[in-house]
């Protein structure tokens, strides 16, 4: 575990939303009541951080809601000096922030760097103790960070039944890779429909198997697809390639959508079904088992202060998964 330091000063390092894709100087955050202080060690750049550098919600505030740090400060049952992560929606009833599937529909919640309150994309960010999760021992940093997509990943797959046919995944990027390990876990056969010849090799050891874009036009359709591409194009093909009275699983989140041919949902009488965030709790089981693994789905680490390169980097095609450290760890 690494050292304490209490930190007196007034700033702190962080990316928001004004600032742009760039760390930006902001008062640092004391604990409100039921808070706790958590010094930020790692913390992932995600497609919703991206959407909204973009203009995709209002918000105005730090971003960033993958992260694992250490507590520094707190009067209350989660001591200092406790690794943790955290679950993102924080309803306004707070005594129930852990029934993560209320928090998440509460039409009163906040979200950490997403709606009403701070991220984590900062050098510490104050957050209520209710939404804390303990990290295990075997899970470090830079695998906590990742306890959050997880658990959207494996709600996705939640959605499919276990003695389902071969389902399709649209795209290879962060979500879609732990799209692919959580079928793996769960029995579902896999199959996939990338972009990178790198990140589909990474697929291709989850077990799933990899087709051709034309070869997929012209082939079977698929009972369930989960659409994890991040673009536009990827909901098309997703619903093209459905068959009649399947599901399509959408877990993508735009900025915008503009030419999406919904008749053939219509025609085929289409299932859709939106899916956002699933159990941490649950992630963190996961990754501390070893049973999905996730640290190697980091492409790269970068200092805070170097955000601007963190986010140039995720242009990158073959780019997965990019994370921040705000303190070297
Ligand atoms: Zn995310």
């Amino acid at each position: 575990m690494s050292k304490i330091t209490s930190d007196n000063s007034e700033k702190m390092l962080a990316v928001t939303v004004n600032g742009g894709a760039r760390s930006v100087q902001v008062r640092k955050p004391s604990a409100g009541t039921g808070e706790v202080v958590i010094r930020v060690e790692r913390v992932g750049i995600c497609g919703t951080d991206w959407a909204m550098l973009n203009g995709y919600s209002d918000f105005r505030g730090i971003i960033g809601h993958e992260f694992a740090g250490i507590v520094i400060e707190s009067e209350s049952a989660i001591i200092a000096g406790t690794r943790v992560t955290a679950s993102i929606n924080i309803p306004k009833d707070i005594d129930s922030a852990l029934d993560w599937k209320k928090a998440k529909h509460d039409p009163d919640r906040t979200a950490m760097g997403i709606r009403g309150r701070d991220g984590a994309m900062a050098e510490f960010v104050a957050l209520p103790e209710n939404i804390l999760h303990k990290l295990p021992d075997n899970v470090d940093y830079a695998s906590g960070a990742m306890a959050e997509p997880l658990a959207a990943a494996l709600h996705a797959v939640e959605l499919i039944p276990s003695d389902a046919d071969e389902t399709l995944i649209v795209g290879d990027g962060r979500l879609a890779q732990l799209v692919a390990r959580g079928l793996r876990y769960q029995g579902i056969p896999a199959a996939v429909l990338g972009k990178s010849l790198k990140k589909m090799g990474m697929m291709r050891k989850s077990g799933a198997r990899i087709i051709e874009d034309d070869h997929a036009k012209n082939g079977d359709l698929f009972q369930y697809i989960i659409e994890a591409s991040g673009d536009e194009k990827g909901i098309q093909t997703a619903i093209d390639l459905v068959r009649p009275e399947g599901t399509v699983i959408l877990k993508s989140t735009m900025a915008q959508l503009n030419e999406i041919d919904l008749s053939k949902v219509v025609v085929k009488e289409v299932k859709l079904i939106g899916s956002r965030c699933g159990d941490i709790a649950k992630a963190l089981r996961f990754i501390n088992s070893g049973e999905i693994e996730v640290n190697d789905l980091i492409s790269a680490v970068y200092p805070l202060k170097q955000a601007a390169r963190a986010f140039e980097a995720m242009k990158n095609p073959d780019t997965i998964k990019i994370q921040l450290s705000p303190h070297g760890n």
